[in-house]
């Protein structure tokens, strides 16, 4: 088996889109399995490739993944503005006596959105850093055991443990992004574990990672989980 690690892509959206008559937006789907995202054909600007490879090689020096993950460097913006997206699509395990025991993952993605006006560098840093955040909660669930790989009840001790309110355990809508629990656990493996664009912290309100007693000894103790588990892919 192979090292996992992160591949990049990038994905023209003009050229592999769906149009469904009477649409105005192209869809496309990482596989035909997983959910579609939708594009806006107006012209946009993809993230640097030569600075999206920087950046995966950067933060792969600072942490393993469990699995291989595909992330496409969109040439248009989504209609939901997200500035990327991270998913991850599995099957059910079973035992011997047929009882669901977890999941493993098939499928993992990252997307990075194009914008009308050409992104700064930095912001492909801090996605790539982040988004891999994202995995790093499912990786750690399945290196800990947990029944799911999406299972919340990480991200719901992490919380606890960061001091935040249980109304913070979301996954971030509409004005809510900056207070959901999972969207500061990824900006804090950004930089906490991988020291990109230290600067940048979103989470307006939130104390920065820096300040927070424990946070440091709770990553360490996540990344030696990771580095104990078997790969999945
Ligand atoms: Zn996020």
């Amino acid at each position: 088996m192979t090292e996992p690690t992160i591949r990049i892509w990038p994905l023209d959206v003009m050229s592999v889109g769906h149009w469904r008559f009477g649409s105005t937006t192209a869809s496309w789907a990482y596989h035909r399995y997983s959910g579609q995202a939708e594009f806006d054909p107006f012209p946009a600007y993809p993230h640097n490739l030569a600075t999206v490879e920087q950046a995966v090689s950067h933060v792969l020096t600072r942490q393993r993944p469990l699995w291989d993950i595909d992330l496409y460097v969109a040439d248009r913006e989504e209609i939901g503005r997200t500035n990327g997206q991270s998913s991850v699509y599995y099957d059910y395990e079973y035992d011997d006596e047929g009882h669901r025991t977890g999941d493993r993952q098939v499928l993992a993605y990252i997307l990075l959105c194009g914008k009308r006006i050409p992104p700064h560098p930095a912001m492909a840093r801090y996605l790539v850093g982040h988004e891999f955040g994202h995995h790093i909660e499912w990786m750690l669930n399945r290196a800990r055991g947990a029944r799911h790989l999406q299972d919340d009840d990480l991200i719901r001790e992490y919380a606890a443990m960061r001091g935040l309110p249980s109304a913070s355990v979301h996954h971030g809508a509409g004005g809510n992004w900056h207070d959901s629990a999972a969207e500061i656990f990824a900006c804090d493996f950004r930089i906490l574990c991988c020291d990109v664009e230290t600067e940048f912290w979103p989470h307006i309100g939130v104390p920065r990672p820096e300040t927070v007693d424990g946070l440091d000894d709770w990553w360490s103790a996540a990344q030696a989980d990771l580095n104990a588990a078997v790969p999945t892919s």
